[in-house]
């Protein structure tokens, strides 16, 4: 029994997703304590209640302390089941990171899987749905398995009522390594209103207009009424190094339009200034499959403390090494690999 101390590092979500997702992966059981104890409201809410759901579904597992502001969990998966699963988080709770919960067990199963949640789709602080068709999904298909993500319906915060179904269809896991940043590619920047003026998005993209020497044809507006609630997101995506980069802006009330463009502009900036090929959030996501391979690498910005705790919980399952290089300033070599002789990142299928 592997036993997770969830304030190491930022004490938050992560650490109980990634110890669930590898605990699926290796049948390692797990105890964690000192759930989310990093953050304002401590404790199990619930998207972690619902990513604790779909692992015992998936990992026909036993689970002790799976309850509302718990901070103490048990899990003892048995083996993993793909299939055809429905998940529903009940309020605006992020769907992207109930799928990413469960993924890296569906993506070496013996067979597919189509997972539909139901929830939010478009979150602060979580990662957007073209976040994860964009950009994260297709990096792990290159990987091998092939994973495709589709937008049923949108799911803003604090509404809610968004839907999202994922086809995963496993391969044998590859090394990945990607290079640094390269000529960009294919830039697009889009600003999506529902529910409130379109004034709101033509705002923002007049922003990006200015700021961002794309093409002119990189540039759309639109407004979509497949959603609960009211909602704004402002997507801008370009490619390099063969990964696609995805940074996102969300309106909130108080809020300016402007404010928002210029900070999602200032991201992609920073990012194409440092020589990085992998934003910041995916330097801490696409840790967990190049771990499970046993080997990978990329360029990044200097990793946020997100990325710095995930590497620590992935070590309390996987016996990997990190390494993190400098090599320039605002850029980072992140490598993973394998330690010889040691356990490995085996599929635990029965
Ligand atoms: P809490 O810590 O309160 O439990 P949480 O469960 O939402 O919150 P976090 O531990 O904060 O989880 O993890 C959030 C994840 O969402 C991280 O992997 C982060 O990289 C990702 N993320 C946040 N914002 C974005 C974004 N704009 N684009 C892509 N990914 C994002």
């Amino acid at each position: 029994m592997i036993d997770i101390d969830g304030s190491i590092g930022e004490g938050g979500g992560q650490v109980l997703r990634t110890a669930l997702g590898l605990s699926l992966v290796t049948g390692k059981p797990f105890r964690i304590f000192n759930i989310r104890a990093g953050r304002r409201k401590p404790g199990l809410l619930r998207q972690h209640l619902t990513a604790v759901e779909a692992a015992v579904r998936v990992g026909a597992a036993h689970v002790a302390g799976a309850e509302p502001n718990s901070t103490n969990l048990t899990f003892e998966p048995s083996g993993i089941r793909h299939g055809a699963y429905e998940f529903s988080i009940g309020t605006a709770g992020s769907t992207t990171l109930v799928l990413q919960t469960i993924l890296p067990a569906l993506l070496v199963a013996e067979g597919p899987s189509t997972i539909t949640l139901n929830g939010g789709t478009h979150n602060p602080m979580a990662p957007p749905f073209e976040f994860l068709a964009d950009s994260f999904a297709p990096l792990v298909s290159r990987m091998g398995p092939s994973v495709d993500v589709r937008l049923n319906r949108y799911g803003f915060a604090p509404a809610g009522g968004g839907q999202i179904v994922a086809h995963i269809q496993p391969r044998a896991l590859t090394p990945l390594h990607i290079g640094r940043a390269a000529e960009l590619r294919t830039p697009m920047a889009e600003a999506i209103v529902a529910h409130i003026p379109i004034s709101i998005a033509e705002r923002e993209v007049r922003i990006a207009r200015r700021r961002l020497s794309w093409p002119p044809d990189s540039f759309r507006v639109d407004s979509t009424k497949d959603s609960d609630g009211p909602g704004n997101v402002f997507t801008l995506k370009f490619t390099t190094a063969d990964v696609t980069t995805v940074v996102t802006g969300f309106g909130e009330f108080g809020v300016r339009a402007e404010a928002l463009a210029h900070q999602a502009c200032e991201s992609v900036r920073r990012m194409r200034t440092s020589g990085a090929s992998v934003c910041r959030h995916l330097a801490d996501q696409i840790l967990l499959p190049m771990a499970m391979v046993g080997e990978g690498s990329y360029y990044s910005e200097p990793l946020s403390t997100h990325a710095t705790t995930n590497m620590e919980t992935i070590r309390q399952f996987l016996k990997v090494e990190f390494r993190v290089d400098e090599v320039a300033d605002r850029l980072v070599r992140v490598s993973v690999r394998e330690l010889r002789g040691q356990d490995q990142a085996r599929p635990f299928v029965t």
